[in-house]
């Protein structure tokens, strides 16, 4: 047995992984809460609480802000951008070398499968690889104001950031952002989502053992009503980055509103995966199955509607639901194909789609249940789910269901796809399936979507700019686009 088996073996016989972090992180430590107040994290595949973890307030938040502050002005904004490199570089170093860890502690917290959290892992270490090679390139530009004057610009550093992260992807989230502000010579107040607290505290730690001085990240963990609106309102805070639901972002972006605080959303999305008659089936069965079921359809840029051409609809469909079916549901760290939603309440939404979807009369071609780990019984689960042909104006292809539940929608030819496709209030991303490349590259420009797939879902990775057209929100993260989204230009203009 192997390091690794040997913890997982740990955590299945005990239930919890030993030494998680319960307190907040400020100013380079952990330390409980002001209020001492506590409360628990849940393993979603058994559905029992695992751990507890600090129930911090608005005093923490103050005291998160200051911390961030000081230590912007005390020197962060001024450390050459070589050594910020050499700190996010190490820090990409302790992830992977931690990825064990850390992997665990976000499949118990979040109940995606072990495959997807390590997955998440890596990419969050690879977050930091990209922007350590970035904050060294942050080049201004020069004007050309002819002789006798001297023209520039400058990528200032915004100043104290907070980060608002979901329960989806809490280390890759937590990364895409932190990675950047930091990069970009900001400092950090994070706040996890109170399902998933444990790894956005078990980054500030490394990013602390990497070299980070003292308050540069600080990390409040506690509710969004207790923790998350006091930061996000809070006057220090110059840059809000949130992920997370349309509901709390527009009560963000409000609040936000006040001091006129800079601001990125990432709202979520109803994703169409387009498939068209020439597309190579095989590519195309895989992309869908993994752009709807990979960690249970919880994902902002899932593909949750399937735009297919009517002349090769029954056969996909036949086949799709076919491999649906195949499909293993179990507690995360046994690795099934697929493992339980977030939380009970979550579990009840997602049903609630399902059981509406139902009396209106929609055909449900495969899943469609409440389920538990067949193993145990325990746990939060729903069952991969395909639902027959919707009109435009149904529920199921208008709104986020964020689960496993695939809504289907039949077109007539790759123009009438770009009309479905478009035709929700969301524009995240796109996927297309396609072997005629004229025809990608249109639908792709005229696809109101922030991020478009040829031929595989997901493709690409941090280098790629995300985000969202409509409600699926504004501003980019990822990429060079990223780490601007973290930098003020100052232009400065002299007669010499
Ligand atoms: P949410 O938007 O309420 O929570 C996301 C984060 O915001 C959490 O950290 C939460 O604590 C925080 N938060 C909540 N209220 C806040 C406030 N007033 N001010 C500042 N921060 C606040 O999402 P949820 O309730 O956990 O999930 C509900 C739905 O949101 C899901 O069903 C899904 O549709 C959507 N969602 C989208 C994403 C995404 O990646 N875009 C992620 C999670 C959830």
């Amino acid at each position: 047995m192997n390091a690794q088996s040997e913890l997982v073996a740990q955590v299945r016989r005990t239930g919890t992984l030993p030494d998680l972090p319960d307190g907040l992180y400020l100013d380079g430590g952990f330390r409980p809460a002001t209020s001492r107040r506590t409360m628990e994290s849940f393993d979603p595949g058994k559905g029992e609480a695992f751990a507890s973890f600090a129930r911090g307030d608005a005093d923490d938040v103050d005291a998160a802000v200051t911390s961030a502050a000081r230590a912007f002005e005390a020197g962060w904004r001024d450390t050459a951008p070589v050594e910020r490199g050499r700190i996010l570089a190490r820090v990409a170093q302790l992830i992977l070398a931690e990825a064990d860890r850390l992997a665990i502690a976000e499949c118990l917290d979040s109940g995606k499968t072990l495959a997807e959290a390590e997955g998440d892992v890596r990419g969050a270490a690879r977050a930091f690889e990209y922007y350590a090679g970035a904050c060294d390139k942050l080049e201004g530009k020069t004007f050309p104001l002819g002789a006798g004057y001297l023209g520039y610009s400058l990528h200032e550093p915004v100043g104290v950031t907070a980060h608002v992260i979901p329960w989806n992807y809490p280390i890759s989230t937590a990364a895409r952002g932190l990675a950047p502000a930091l990069a970009a010579g900001c400092t950090v107040v994070a706040k996890p989502a109170e399902q998933t607290p444990f790894t956005a505290l078990m980054l500030a730690d490394i990013l602390s053992r990497a070299g980070l001085p003292a308050g540069v990240c600080n990390v409040v963990t506690g509710t969004g009503a207790e923790a998350g609106a006091p930061l996000v309102g809070h006057p220090g805070i110059a840059h809000v980055t949130f992920t997370g639901s349309v509901a709390t972002g527009k009560r963000v972006m409000k609040s936000a509103a006040d001091h006129v605080t800079r601001l990125v959303l990432e709202l979520g999305g109803k994703s169409p995966v387009i498939v068209l008659k020439d597309c190579d089936r095989e590519a195309a069965l895989n992309g869908v199955l993994g752009a709807i079921f990979e960690n249970a359809g919880q994902i902002c840029s899932a593909g949750s509607r399937l735009v297919i051409e009517r002349r090769i609809a029954d056969s996909f469909l036949e086949e799709l639901v076919a491999r649906t079916r195949r499909l293993t549901l179990g507690h995360g760290l046994r690795n099934p194909d697929m493992g339980p939603v977030s939380s009970a309440e979550h579990l009840a939404k997602i049903s609630g789609f399902v059981e509406r979807a139902r009396t209106r009369g929609s055909e449900i071609l495969t899943g469609g249940n409440i389920a538990s780990d067949p193993q145990t019984g325990q746990g939060w689960f729903f069952e991969p789910t395909i639902i027959a042909d919707r009109p435009a104006d149904d529920e199921l292809v208008q709104e986020e269901v964020f689960g496993p539940v695939l809504t289907v929608q039949i077109a007539e030819d790759a123009d009438h796809a770009l009309e479905l496709a478009n035709g929700t209030p969301f524009g995240l991303v796109a996927g297309i399936y396609t072997s005629d490349h004229g025809t990608a590259h249109r639908l792709a420009r005229r696809l109101d979507a922030g991020q478009v797939f040829i031929n595989e879902y997901f493709a690409g990775g941090i280098e790629v700019p995300f985000g969202g057209t409509k409600l699926s929100g504004f501003g980019r993260e990822k990429g060079l686009e990223g780490l601007l989204s973290y930098c003020r230009t100052k232009s400065v203009a002299a007669k010499l």
